[in-house]
Order: structure tokens, then sequence, then C-alpha cells
């Protein structure tokens, strides 16, 4: 019996140590900010100390506006819509999201159109021989992208097809006129003024417009918005309105923060075409690699 209660003393005595030890265990406390939006940015202003994590705070304290609709790259400005024709662009607001459907058909004058199309002309600029074939037609592009998108952790190339969807109507293609095949000089002295051309889907730009006066309506060195990308951020013209002149601070992709004609004093993340030749004399509208995260065009 004796053995036992010393026994269990010991025992007792141990546990009161390893618990003592843990209470001695130091505890640095750390300053945590409160991530009402939860897009991993804290308010600087609205903070915590604590030994662990708070739920909602994040050590972070670089955001600006922790409201809850915002993105560290700015939120889409709504009036930017209005540039687009809406003889063949619908566009929709639902909450967080924005759904852009359109038929695809520009609103500007081209030799792809049907010579009984009113807007029909004899090719301006692009070389006949080198016209591809078909006639402007009906399609179907659609896509959501959100009202405040966010640059994905990595950029994504872009594929054949549909990568935008322009102000005219008319879907923006990069640099590829098929699989790994880069547009060529040849294939780009057919395109129209608008620096689009026919292809198996339909009507669509590769290029950025050209200035001639049957061109009214498309941005050519300057500020104009060009369209939307399917990562749901804004494409302008080579020149930007914050500005008035060519961004000096673009990334890779063409990108930067900044307002624009559309977003008063509130700047966002949106991209310009590259002040840049591709081939030739010719500007690509979008041969980089999205920053966002890209939404499928179907
Ligand atoms: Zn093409
Ligand atoms: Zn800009």
């Amino acid at each position: 019996m004796k053995y036992l209660t010393i026994s269990i003393l010991i025992l007792l005595g141990t546990v009161l140590l390893i618990s003592s030890c843990k209470d001695d265990d130091p505890c640095v406390e750390t300053t945590w900010y409160e991530d009402a939006d939860g897009d991993g940015l804290g308010n600087p202003d609205v903070s915590q100390s604590a030994c662990s994590q708070p739920t909602g705070y994040v050590a972070d304290n670089s955001d600006p506006d922790d409201t809850g609709s915002s993105s560290p790259e700015g939120t889409t400005p709504a009036s930017a819509f209005d540039d687009f024709n809406t003889d063949a662009v619908t566009v929709s607001f639902d909450g967080n999201e924005i759904t852009i459907e359109s038929t695809g058909v520009p609103n500007h004058t081209s030799p792809y159109w049907d010579s009984s199309n009113s807007l029909y002309i004899d090719p301006v600029i692009a070389d006949p021989n080198q016209m591809s074939p078909g006639k402007i037609n009906t399609g179907s592009y659609t896509v959501t992208v959100p009202t405040s998108p966010t640059k994905a952790a990595n950029p994504s190339n872009t594929g054949l097809g549909a990568i935008g969807i322009a102000v005219s109507g008319a879907p923006i293609f990069n640099d590829e006129e098929g699989p790994n095949i880069s547009l060529s000089e040849n294939v780009a002295s057919g395109f129209d003024y608008g620096g689009g051309h026919m292809g198996p889907t339909g009507y669509h730009y590769h290029l950025e417009s050209s200035d001639v006066e049957e061109n009214t309506l498309l941005s050519h060195d300057d500020e104009r918005l060009v369209g939307i990308l399917q990562d749901g951020f804004l494409i302008y013209g080579r020149k930007c309105n914050a500005t008035n002149d060519y961004p000096t601070d673009l990334d890779e992709s063409g990108g930067h923060i900044s307002s624009t004609q559309h977003s008063g004093e509130d700047e966002f993340y949106h991209y310009h075409i590259i002040n840049e030749f591709y081939i030739g004399s010719y500007i690509l509208l979008f041969g980089a690699e999205l920053q966002g995260t890209p939404n499928a065009i179907q």
C-alpha cells in the first residue's frame, strides 16, 4: 500500500511537472487582421493579438477595402459594358457574376459580309487573294465571369478559339491559326480593317484594327475599350485613360492596375493591347498568358 501511494505521488508529480512545462511554453502573440471579404488580405484597421490565428483573421494587412465585394484587382466597372454593341451582346448582372452573351455578329463594315448585307464593303486593306472563305454569320458565345476577378496563382495559356468577346460582339482570338500554328504575315494580309477574318467557327479578331477612315468603332492606337477576356479582365487599346498615354507599368500580359474612362477614381486590373509589332506592322490584340482564371466561352 505504501509503495502504491508513493507510485501514485510520483505519477502525480510527473503529470504536474509536464503540465507546468506546457504552461511555461512561450506563447508569442502576433497581430491578426480581419479578412471580412475572405480574399486573404486583412483590414489594417481591425486587428487583435493572439498566439494562433483567429477565425476570419489573417496575418496580412494590405486590404484597402475589406467590404466584401472587393478583390486586390478591383471591380470591373459596370459602365464598361455600355460600350458593347447591344445588337449582338447581352450583359446580365447576377450578384457577383456577369454573363456576357453574343451572337458574334459585328456592327462594322467588312468584305467578309455577304455582298447583299448593308455592311458589306469592298476590301479596304484586305488582300482579296488571302481572304479566308466564308461570310459573317450568326453564332453563339456565352461566358460568365466574376464582377471582381482576381489574379490566379499561376497565369495560364490561352487556346484556340474564342478567348474573349470584343465590344463589336465578335470573338477575340489569340495569335494562333491552328494547333501550334502561329499567325503568319500571309494570313494576316487577308484580314479586314477590323483585324479579323473568317474561320471554321465564324468571324473573329486576332489583330488591332487599322487606321482607315472606314474604321469608326474599333480601337486603334487609343484608349478605347477592346472587349473582355475570358478571365473577366477588360482589355483596352494601347493607351490608358489614366495617363492619356502608353502605360509604362504593364506586366508581361499587358496588364496593370489603374483607373480608366469607365471607373472614375476607382482603380482595377485591366489589360492593354501591347504596343509592339507582332509581325510586319501588325499588332496583336492579345498573345500573352491570362493572369486570371479562364472561364469557358461556350
Ligand atoms: Zn483566325
Ligand atoms: Zn490602363
